[in-house]
């Protein structure tokens, strides 16, 4: 395969000829290698993770004991295991389809390529003359101040006329004499062909994935039905782990994940080792996210605001509907007011805590979530105004039980409409008992985090003091949650729970 031009008032393009790329690893075809690359990077990313976990080797960056993991979780070790393995199936499958529509890779044009970019470079240094003008600057009388001196740039500042550069090459066996390109316009080519194109793509790619996955998920989050029958699977776990990034239901893990992926691969026009680079970026990036630590070092937790920490928050039962986000970057939740406004997190993680070690303690079967607090903020509420009319009376109840004093605000409609959700999911992670169960520990925890806070004043009368004992609590759960309780945000309900 070969080409020239006989453009002779541009530097031509240099023949080529296209030569098979050897794979990476011998013997393996890049087409193959990519999806088991992704596979192997899953594991082995989540490996590390999971090691970190089972040694308890960075117990000070943990966001959930291993008591939470045990008791908090709504899916067996097992269960995530086999729908991870049954979703790569699904996603090497599809990136083998890929490979067969795609053509053979091959390596020999990037000088050519290199080169159209210098001819497009000295095509566009035609205009410099006009827009010169149009800034009131004379081009000729300044290129020729410059000529002399700085002969590249007056050649520039004339429009891209370099007379004294040509080169003599072979057009149909005679040797002519033919302009040549500046040294700048070849190196200006490379690093547009080297650097500017792949970023380019990297960058597109990001916003392809980033925007799919947001408004997928956010979708999965907003309609009753698409939670409870396919995304409510990712929410069992609501202490994430490692490698259970990719335990969805297999119509998620196709549409959000890999389809995801598979069009920005497509729309960007990546080649397949590019893709092998970007897609295994990806996976660790997700595996990180929910690796269930906040490592200070782990540059993937802060390049952005999008890290472990900020889709824990989605993991949570007062934040499940809010920073839908993923995996890269926060902007769609920042900009449709959808990231989370509560603020700081570490009371709620607190609490969970103790709710978690209490019931490990107990030994009882385990169920639960989390609970918590409202901040004020009343700003942007948009994605969450109706969250306070669909409220049920329980979701009301729980919230009014588990935040008694905070003013309706976006935080509390954001953790009222998490645990609405929570409740719809009947058959699923959620439903009445866990909604039930999470409230009553959660007060409970509450109250023993404000014992052990309480001053030493009036020691004596301590355990009288709140005038709310545990017995008082769980009462006014068990009254609430049957109805007999007002609600929050000013709403009552007679309804009983659904
Ligand atoms: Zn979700
Ligand atoms: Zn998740």
């Amino acid at each position: 395969m070969s080409n020239a031009t006989l453009a002779y008032d541009l530097p031509p393009l240099p023949s080529y000829t296209l030569h098979p790329l050897p794979p990476l690893i011998p013997g393996i075809s890049d087409g193959y290698l990519a999806p088991v690359l992704l596979v192997v990077a899953y594991w082995a990313a989540s490996g590390i993770f999971h090691l970190c976990d089972e040694w308890d080797l960075f117990p000070q960056y943990r966001l959930h004991t291993p008591a939470e993991v045990l008791k908090r979780n709504h899916a067996s070790r097992w269960d995530v295991l086999r729908d991870v393995i049954l979703q790569q199936v699904i996603q090497t499958a599809t990136g083998l389809v890929l490979t067969l529509i795609d053509p053979e890779p091959t390596f020999g044009k990037e000088e050519y390529d290199i080169a159209v970019w210098a001819q497009r470079l000295r095509i566009a240094q035609r205009a410099i003359p006009t827009v010169l003008a149009t800034l009131g600057i004379d081009a000729a009388s300044l290129a020729g101040r410059m000529s002399g001196s700085h002969d590249v740039l007056s050649s520039t500042l004339l429009g891209g006329v370099y007379p004294g550069l040509t080169q003599t090459v072979l057009l149909h066996g005679q040797p002519t004499t033919v302009p040549a390109f500046a040294s700048w316009e070849l190196l200006a080519g490379r690093a547009i062909y080297h650097l500017l194109i792949p970023t380019l793509q990297f960058v597109t790619a990001i916003c392809i994935v980033d925007t799919w996955q947001y408004f997928i998920h956010r979708a999965m989050h907003m309609n009753k039905y698409l939670y409870t029958a396919i995304h409510s699977r990712h929410h069992r776990l609501y202490v994430p782990y490692a490698y259970g990034a990719l335990y969805n239901h297999p119509v998620e893990g196709f549409f959000l994940d890999t389809l995801g992926a598979g069009l920005a691969y497509l729309i960007t026009g990546m080649t397949c080792r590019q893709s092998m680079w970007f897609f295994t970026m990806t996976t660790i990036k997700t595996v990180d996210d929910h690796c269930g630590y906040a490592f200070p070092w782990d540059p993937l937790q802060h390049l952005t605001g999008n890290n472990a920490g900020y889709h824990d928050v989605h993991h949570q039962s007062w934040g499940i509907k809010t920073n839908f986000s993923q995996p890269f970057f926060t902007f769609w939740d920042r900009a449709l007011g959808t990231k989370w406004v509560g603020g700081d997190v570490s009371a709620r993680y607190e609490k969970a805590r103790i709710a978690a070690q209490r019931k490990a303690d107990r030994d009882v079967k385990p169920i639960t979530g989390s609970q918590s607090t409202e901040s004020t903020q009343a700003s942007s509420a948009k994605p969450y105004a109706n969250e306070a009319i669909h409220a049920t009376h329980t979701a009301r109840a729980a919230q009014s039980i588990a935040e008694p004093r905070v003013p309706a605000g976006k935080a509390t409609q954001q953790a009222l409409g998490s645990r609405q959700s929570i409740l719809n999911d009947r058959h699923g992670a959620g439903g009445i008992s866990v909604l039930a169960e999470e409230t009553a520990e959660e007060v409970r925890a509450q109250q023993q985090q404000q014992q052990q806070q309480k001053p030493r004043r009036t020691p004596r009368k301590r355990t009288t003091s709140s005038g709310l004992g545990l017995k008082g609590f769980a009462d006014r759960v068990g009254e609430s949650l049957h109805g007999k309780s007002s609600g929050v945000l000013g709403v009552d309900s007679g309804r009983s729970y659904q």
